[in-house]
C-alpha cells in the first residue's frame, strides 16, 4: 500500500511543483515506485515531468468526476521513471462541477484506492489555494509536505494552512498529519535565510526536514526541457538535495 503525501502551501511560487517533480524523480532513483498526481489546473507538474498537457487522453479532471479510472488516465514520465496522473486547464472546471457530487471531498481518495498497491509513494502537487481541489488532496493523504522559502514573510499564511489541516484531520481524515516543513530555494549566504531557518527549527522541531534544498538554477532550467532537475543535471546541488530528500522520506515512512 502506497504512502500518500500532499505537497501543499496556499502561496504560489514557493516550490511545490519543483518539489513534487524532483522528489518523484529522486524516489524513482532510489527504486521506489511513484505516482505523481497533478492537482493544479496550471499543469506545471505534468509539463515538468515531460508530458504534453495539451494531448492528454484523460486527466485528473475525468478521474475526479468519475469519468475515467486512474489506471486509464495515468501516463509514464519516461524521463523521470515515475507515473503521472496529468492535468491541464480543464481541471479548473472540476472545482465547480464537484460541488454537485456526493462525497465531493473524497473523490481523489476513492479514485486512488484502486491503484495504491501499484506504488510505494503517491505524491500530490496541490494548487496555490485552500480550495476544493486542495481539500481532495488533503483528504486522500497520510501526510503533508510544506515547502517554504526562508524569507521574512515565510510564516505568514502558515497558520491558515495548519488550521485547515487540523480541521481536515478532525472532520474528514484522521490519518492526516504534517510530515514536515521543507526549506527550499535556500541561500546560505543570506543572513536572513539562516535566521528564518533557525526560527523554523526552534518553533517546529522535528517537523522540519533535515534536508535543505538550495537555490539552484539547474532546477529552474529543467522544466523548459521537460525533464526533472534530478535527471537534467544529476550532479547539481539541487538534484543532489532532492535525492537526499527522497532518502529522508524513505526513512520517514518506515516509522509511519
Ligand atoms: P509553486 O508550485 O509553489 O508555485 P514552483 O515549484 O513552480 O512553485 O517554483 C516557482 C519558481 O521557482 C519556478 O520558476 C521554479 O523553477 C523556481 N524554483 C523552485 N525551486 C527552486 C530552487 N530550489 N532553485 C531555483 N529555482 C527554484
Ligand atoms: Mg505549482
Amino acid at each position: 500500500m502506497a504512502k500518500i503525501f500532499c505537497v501543499a502551501n496556499q502561496k504560489g511560487g514557493v516550490g511545490k511543483t519543483t518539489t513534487s517533480v524532483n522528489l518523484s524523480a529522486g524516489l524513482a532513483k532510489l527504486d521506489q515506485r511513484v505516482l505523481l498526481v497533478d492537482l493544479d489546473p496550471q499543469g506545471n507538474a505534468t509539463m515538468g515531468a515531460g508530458i504534453n498537457k495539451a494531448g492528454l487522453k484523460a486527466s485528473t479532471y475525468e478521474v475526479l468526476l468519475g469519468e475515467a479510472e486512474v489506471s486509464a488516465a495515468r501516463t509514464r514520465s519516461e524521463a523521470g521513471r515515475f507515473d503521472v496522473l496529468p492535468s491541464n486547464r480543464e481541471l479548473a472546471g472540476a472545482e465547480v462541477e464537484m460541488v454537485e457530487l456526493e462525497n465531493r471531498e473524497r473523490r481523489l481518495k476513492d479514485a486512488l484506492a484502486s491503484v495504491d498497491k501499484d506504488y510505494d509513494f503517491i505524491l500530490i502537487d496541490c494548487p496555490p489555494a485552500l480550495s476544493m481541489l486542495t481539500l481532495n488532496g488533503l483528504c486522500a493523504a497520510h501526510g503533508v509536505i510544506i515547502p517554504m522559502q526562508c524569507e521574512y514573510y515565510a510564516l505568514e499564511g502558515l497558520s491558515d494552512l495548519v488550521n485547515t489541516i487540523k480541521k481536515v484531520h478532525a472532520n474528514l481524515n484522521t490519518d492526516l498529519k504534517i510530515i514536515g516543513l521543507l526549506r527550499v530555494m535556500f541561500d546560505p549566504r543570506m543572513t536572513l535565510s539562516q535566521q528564518v531557518s533557525a526560527q523554523l527549527e526552534q518553533h517546529f522541531g522535528d517537523k522540519v526536514f533535515n534536508t535543505i534544498i538550495p537555490r539552484n538554477v539547474r532546477l529552474a532550467e529543467a522544466p523548459s526541457y521537460g525533464v526533472p532537475g534530478v535527471v537534467f543535471d544529476p550532479s547539481s546541488k539541487g538534484a543532489q538535495a532532492y535525492i537526499a530528500f527522497g532518502a529522508e522520506m524513505v526513512e520517514r515512512i518506515k516509522t509511519m
